[in-house]
């Protein structure tokens, strides 16, 4: 009983959410399939991930190893793409690639050099996100707008991995409205690399916007959302 009232919760939730980013869509004149919806599951069992499996989510997004491998254990995500969206400390990244169908946080050229390896090593070309660190914030993970083309070089000669875009957390603001330029940003930033033809490269991803800001990064360019406590509420 108290799965079927979580279950229809969920879903009525993620239904809200799908509406919203229609809406935004629609209102920066782009189409509503062009955005994808994230479920950022961290902290969340294995059940209440399987029940948003069966809701209007595309894809899940796992910020720690630990939990994205439970999940993938216990078939979670029911068949929809894995992505992982939180920092990679180097020596996990043996149990990340070939696991995560893209990976959102590419944030250094020793992290993209280890992953290039471990697809090496497996026989694989991994997707790969760059984050870019909008803010300039010495606490946030990232790389400088300044470094990417260095990075993407870096990926053009490594066969292992496949860049398809960019991915950042602007840092915070105290509206969504305020998080815009940063988002705009990010959108500049992916079209000017674009333009560099850098083999390796096919620039079409744009992950931006969490639960608060989700709206405002559709109306700036996002094509991938990711959402957490809008879906699954306040984490535990
Ligand atoms: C947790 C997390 C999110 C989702 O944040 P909410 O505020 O819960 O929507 C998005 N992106 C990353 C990288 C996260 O770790």
């Amino acid at each position: 009983m108290q799965s079927t009232d979580t279950s229809n919760a969920l879903q009525e939730r993620v239904n809200q959410i799908r509406e919203k980013m229609a809406a935004a869509a629609r209102q920066a004149g782009r189409l509503p399939a062009d955005i994808l919806l994230c479920a950022a599951c961290k902290s969340q069992s294995s059940h209440l991930v399987r029940l948003a499996a069966d809701s209007a989510v595309d894809v899940f997004g796992e910020s720690r190893m630990q939990e994205m491998r439970t999940h993938l254990r216990d078939a979670a995500f029911a068949g929809k793409p894995c992505h992982f969206i939180g920092q990679l400390q180097t020596n996990k990244v043996r149990q990340v690639v070939g696991q995560a169908d893209l990976i959102h946080s590419v944030g250094s050229p020793r992290l993209l050099a280890a992953i290039a390896a471990e697809a090496d090593r497996q026989g694989i070309t991994q997707a790969v996100l760059i984050q870019i660190n909008l803010g300039q914030e010495a606490s946030k993970t990232g790389i400088s707008e300044e470094s990417l083309r260095t990075l993407l070089e870096q990926a053009a000669a490594s066969p292992g991995v496949l860049v398809r875009g960019l991915m950042a957390i602007p840092p915070p603001t105290d509206s969504p409205a305020q998080a815009r330029p940063y988002f705009a940003q990010l959108r500049e930033l992916m079209n000017r690399a674009d333009s560099w033809g850098i083999e390796n490269t096919k620039l079409n991803i744009l992950s931006m916007g969490m639960s608060d800001s989700y709206e405002a990064a559709i109306l700036e360019g996002a094509t991938l959302v990711r959402i957490g406590r809008q879906i699954f509420g306040e984490r535990p």
